[in-house]
């Protein structure tokens, strides 16, 4: 790989006529960043990471040409979508050029059930066209509203619809995808079926994403509702049962412990202090028999918007899944967070018990297998690295899962184990290691 020093990145702007480029300070500077500032720890080893070329390609032929270039000089290539990972996902070790998709925002055909589209497309501009043929995206990260659907695909895994549909990387939520390699030839392959796994959560280490084909769900007018609780635990218990009733049809049940409402200023006329509570979305048709489950686990519906009404202002989805964190750290930047699978009622009743000061606790439900399992971002009061490693493993021991979002590469995340399919395939499609370098673990060992 070709250090900063020996490259003429004037130059390679100039080989890349006809393609946008910048090599702006400010822009790259921006360019060069992501949400791992939401981790004290990620914010200390990428700070002052930077690209030192930003082009913007508008199709794949231009991406190829992009390639090319990066295998003649072996310069790194790190992709970047709208850059809301919060993992450190794109920012440029190595520096070198950053490839930003956004101009690559077609939606290629649209039928009902299934689209294609180009990486860049926004998930809730997608939504909009889908929408008028009845269909949406099946899940969609609380970023919704700028993240790209190819930077979900390439660095996300679950958001609302997680309760019907589970993680992105479940087998189908992706058909196809087209992709370009950084082979001594760069080319354009096709993959399908459970090969996609190949570049599904890879960062962008196994290819440039240009095209994906993508299943929908039925679309709803989603009614948005808050309810309170007295309890934690029968808000969380509420959770599970809207979740598993299958006669009411949801996308988004979120759960929060008091005190996290304190930090929705926005929402405090509808949680009196003190309350637990539920930000839902419940299909408009209905909310006669969601009404009765909430009376059954006596709750208290304070705020409910019908689609049209929701989305005038705020969507509830911007409180809930990574949003909780940042409305939190908006109001306490020493809070961090955890995101953690407790599978069962019983497990997470048990470490809601023992949470002390430190820790607060937010549920999202996602659908994992055959049963819909509490998980959610649980925020910490960071004081030291060894002290958030100590609640990771005290929280492990007990049989939660954490993926922890205080590293950046795939496999120290939520994989913890290296691929070796996903490791091979880097090797025969970056043979250089250009993409993304650092990233990938398995592949530097
Ligand atoms: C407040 C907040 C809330 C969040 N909520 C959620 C959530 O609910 N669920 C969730 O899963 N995530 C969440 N995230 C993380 C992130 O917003 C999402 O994963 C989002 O989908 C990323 O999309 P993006 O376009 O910003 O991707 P980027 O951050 O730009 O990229 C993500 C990764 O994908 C790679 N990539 C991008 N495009 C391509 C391509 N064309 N080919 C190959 N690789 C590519 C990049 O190299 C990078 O490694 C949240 C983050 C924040 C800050």
């Amino acid at each position: 790989m070709n250090t900063k020093s020996t490259i003429n990145y004037q130059e390679i702007a100039k080989e890349l006529n006809g393609i946008e480029t910048t090599t702006n300070s400010d822009r790259l500077t921006k360019l060069s960043l992501d949400y791992y500032h939401f981790s004290p720890i990620l914010t200390e080893q990428l700070q002052n990471k930077r690209g030192e070329l930003a082009a913007f390609p508008t199709t794949e032929a231009e991406v190829l040409k992009i390639a090319l270039i990066c295998v003649k000089y072996k310069i790194p290539l790190t992709v970047r979508g709208a850059g809301t990972g919060n993992y450190g996902q794109c920012i440029p070790l190595e520096g070198g050029i950053i490839l930003d998709t956004s101009k690559m925002n077609q939606i290629q055909w649209l039928k009902p059930g299934i689209a294609c589209v180009q990486p860049g497309v926004k998930m809730a501009a997608f939504d909009k066209q889908a929408r008028k043929i009845g269909w949406e995206l099946r899940i969609a990260p609380s970023t919704y509203r700028t993240a790209t659907i190819g930077g979900f695909i390439g660095g996300g895994s679950v958001g609302m619809g997680s309760v019907n549909y589970g993680q992105i990387s479940d087998r189908g939520n992706l058909r196809r995808v087209r992709l370009v390699t950084l082979e001594e030839t760069p080319q354009v392959l096709e993959l399908e079926g459970d090969r996609v796994q190949k570049v599904l959560h890879a960062y962008g280490t196994t290819g440039i994403i240009t095209e994906l084909e993508i299943p929908l769900a039925p679309a709803y007018p989603w009614q948005e509702i808050i309810v309170t609780f007295d309890d934690f635990m029968t808000a969380a218990s509420f959770g599970q049962a809207l979740s598993d009733s299958h006669g009411i049809v949801k996308k988004l049940v979120s759960i929060h412990a008091s005190p996290i409402p304190s930090y929705f200023p926005a929402l405090k006329n509808y949680i009196p202090q003190g309350k637990h509570c539920a930000l839902l979305m419940v299909s408009e048709y209905d909310i006669t028999p969601f009404q009765d489950l909430v009376q059954e686990y006596q709750g208290e519906i304070t705020y409910s918007k019908t689609a049209a009404e929701a989305a005038k202002g705020t969507s509830l989805l911007e409180f809930t899944w990574n949003h909780t964190t940042l409305h939190a750290r908006s109001v306490d930047n020493k809070l961090t967070y955890l995101q953690t699978f407790y599978f069962t009622l019983e497990r997470l009743e048990k470490l809601y018990q023992q949470r002390g000061d430190e820790i607060m606790i937010h549920l999202e439900f996602l659908r994992a297998g055959d049963k819909a399992v509490p998980a959610g971002l649980q925020l910490i009061r960071f004081t030291t690295g060894e002290r958030l490693n100590e609640i990771i493993r005290d929280r492990e021991s007990q049989g939660a899962f954490i993926a922890n979002p205080h590293v950046y590469t795939i496999e120290d995340g939520g994989n913890k184990q290296v691929d070796p399919q996903k490791v091979a395939f880097k090797q025969q499609v970056d043979p250089y290691g250009l993409l993304n370098p650092g990233k990938m673990r398995g592949f530097r060992e």
